[in-house]
């Protein structure tokens, strides 16, 4: 059956056509936090339940000023595989540090073997130790200011 799937162009490139069955949450969306110097283009969503299920992500990247994103809507019968398949539910409780090839930091994007360490915040985010460094001395520099 034909699904409604994202087909993303990034500058004029066509990059890949996001989709998939039972899909929940599916979205594509761009964030971002000046602090931190942030900002993404994220397509993802998830299937199965919060407890038992997998999170799927096509696209996740660092944009910059002046790129230009194009979402069209489009059906589909066959739509690109995500990039990342995660699993969620028992194993990524908070506070909990995970190892998975295939988990990245929701802050920054790098994947576990970039960093030293990846602490879950939930089911679905995750933080490195790198971003939990720099949101540190975000938070020292405004208490010294305040
Ligand atoms: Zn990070």
């Amino acid at each position: 059956m034909p699904m409604v799937c994202f087909e993303i162009t990034i500058n004029g490139k066509k990059r890949i056509v996001a989709g998939a069955s039972e899909i929940k949450a599916f979205k594509a969306a761009v964030s971002t936090d000046s602090r931190i110097d942030y900002v993404h283009f994220c397509v993802d969503g998830f299937i199965g339940t919060p407890r038992d299920g997998q999170h799927l992500e096509w696209i996740n990247e660092q944009m910059k000023t002046g790129d230009r994103l194009e979402i069209r809507l489009i059906e589909s019968e066959a739509p690109d595989l995500p990039r990342s398949k995660e699993r969620i539910g028992r194993e990524a409780k908070k506070g909990e540090s995970v190892a998975h090839n295939d988990i990245i930091c929701s802050f920054c994007g790098k994947g576990s073997e970039e960093v030293r360490q990846l602490i879950a915040g939930g089911p679905w985010v995750h933080i490195c130790d790198e971003c939990i460094i720099l949101s540190k001395k975000i938070l020292d520099e405004e208490l010294d200011e305040s």
